[in-house]
């Protein structure tokens, strides 16, 4: 690639920077579409940031300087020495948590280091150079592990809809190493001084806590403290590891997503005094929210209390009566009342309205007035799983267009979105308009008492729009 560069007289360090002019100057010159090029490039945003594909990857998550190979993929494709070009680069083996190679069950190698990184940058001379380093690499196995093939497959096919695939890829690799990390080894452990293969099974055992989202984390927070022998008292010193390491100055704001279900547990589970600051916000000295024991269903709650099972807020006891769930607080049964109340008004008043705008002939015919579940949740900066929790309670309205969408799948009428989103705002949406990262934004709203719509956790938090004043959004 810089014997290439350098004959056509094209400077390559722009391009091994990532710079976005660079790019389009090489698409031009080899005319091709630049956003074609610029998709399966690293593009650098700054601040030690890249882009890839759909990805975002920090300095330390994504290795810059040297080249690491599976050394039996380059083996069985090497054909010689004189050809090495024609080995393909595997893009996965560019991030510093995939350390094993799935095919041979091997350890990936850093190629020798070099002088000057731009060198260690061109893959097909470096290969040419080691070639002979390459084929005497012994195999050191390493055990396949589901933690590395999520990452993989992240990379290369794009990412889901779980709470995981939408923390940035930087963010969730290094949770899990360093939430496995704490599990294995203890709140006394250090960040530093492990091996790769140690981190390895450290990135496995996170891994299988955080796929499962904010209450799996959260859980698995609770169980630290209730581990005999262990000081459970404070939090800085339960978490040991994992609380040093978010508290990192390093972290960007992408780690905010994080941080906030952290600190979220920290305030509902210890108490703190207020002022103490808990990942950069000051606690409020607010009662732990937690113990609702004693909490039970009465006057509207009650009399919808096989409603709130439905809503995934209440569940029933042994003797089989119907009680709200722990994290249900007297303040979330009010803001279900004021919900229940809302809609059943706005039902009345807009019934004409709905059997025309919303009758499942205008869906089919137009394909106008609706929305995919996708494009509804992207409008809404929700989850897919909250727009599917909105519908079948009846928050929105969907319908089954099924000619013009796959079969089978929901569709949300657009007019419902238009009026939902009249009355209600998300946290997503909040965050966009203040430009504000959402957990110190939607810890700000927690303080200030602002309502949320009554849902499951692992929902997007919704607010009524009416609630949230102008100060709390213009405010520094
Ligand atoms: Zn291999």
């Amino acid at each position: 690639m810089q014997r290439f560069c350098g004959d056509i007289a094209f400077p390559i360090d722009p391009l091994f920077r990532g710079e976005k002019v660079a790019i389009e100057q090489l698409a031009q010159l080899a005319g091709c579409d630049v956003g074609a090029l610029v998709r399966v490039s690293i593009r650098h945003l700054g601040k030690g940031h890249f882009r890839l594909r759909e990805e975002f990857a920090s300095l330390q998550s994504f290795q810059r300087t040297r080249i690491r190979v599976c050394p039996e993929c380059i083996r069985s494709e090497m054909p010689s020495v004189a050809e090495p070009w024609r080995v393909p680069r595997r893009l996965q083996w560019k991030f510093s948590s995939i350390r094993s190679c799935p095919e041979h069950g091997s350890m990936l190698e850093c190629l020798p280091s070099e002088r000057f990184n731009k060198d260690a940058r061109d893959f097909a001379a470096q290969l040419q150079k080691h070639y002979g380093w390459i084929m005497d690499q012994p195999v050191v196995q390493a055990p396949s592990s589901p933690f590395e093939a999520y990452l993989a497959n992240r990379i290369l096919s794009g990412r889901g809809d779980r709470w995981i695939d939408r923390l940035e890829l930087n963010v969730a690799s290094r949770a899990c190493e360093v939430l496995g990390l704490r599990i294995a080894k203890g709140p006394d452990a250090a960040l530093a001084g492990h091996s790769e293969p140690d981190w390895m099974n450290y990135g496995a055992l996170g891994y299988e806590i955080l796929k499962d989202g904010p209450d799996s984390l959260s859980d698995c927070l609770s169980v630290m403290a209730r581990v005999d022998g262990v000081d459970g008292r404070f939090f800085g010193r339960l978490f040991g590891p994992w609380m040093a390491w978010l508290r990192g100055r390093s972290l960007g704001d992408e780690f905010e997503p994080l941080r906030d279900v952290v600190r979220r547990h920290v305030f509902d589970n210890f108490s703190v005094r207020k002022g103490v600051l808990v990942l950069g916000v000051p606690s409020e000295g607010i009662a732990s929210s937690n113990p609702q024991k004693s909490l039970s269903l009465k006057g509207f709650a009650k009399r919808n209390a096989e409603d709130l099972l439905y809503r995934g807020l209440a569940t029933r006891d042994a003797g089989g009566g119907i009680v709200p769930l722990n994290f249900v607080t007297q303040k979330m049964l009010d803001a279900y009342e004021r919900e229940k109340k809302f809609f059943r008004a706005g039902q009345s008043s807009h019934e004409k309205a709905k059997t025309s705008a919303y009758g499942a002939d205008n869906v089919r015919v137009s394909g106008q007035s609706s929305l995919s579940v996708g494009d509804a949740a992207r409008q809404l900066k929700v989850t897919v799983k909250t727009v599917g929790y909105l519908i079948q309670h009846g928050m929105l309205c969907g319908g089954d267009a099924s000619e013009l969408y796959r079969r089978g799948a929901t569709v949300v009428t657009a007019d419902s979105l238009a009026q939902f989103q009249k009355s209600f705002i998300s946290l997503g949406e909040l965050a966009e308009i203040t430009q504000r990262p959402q957990g110190a934004f939607s810890m700000k709203l927690r303080n200030a008492n602002v309502t949320l719509l009554a849902m499951p956790h692992d929902l997007s938090r919704i607010y009524w729009r009416e609630d949230v004043n102008v100060d709390l959004t213009t405010e520094k």
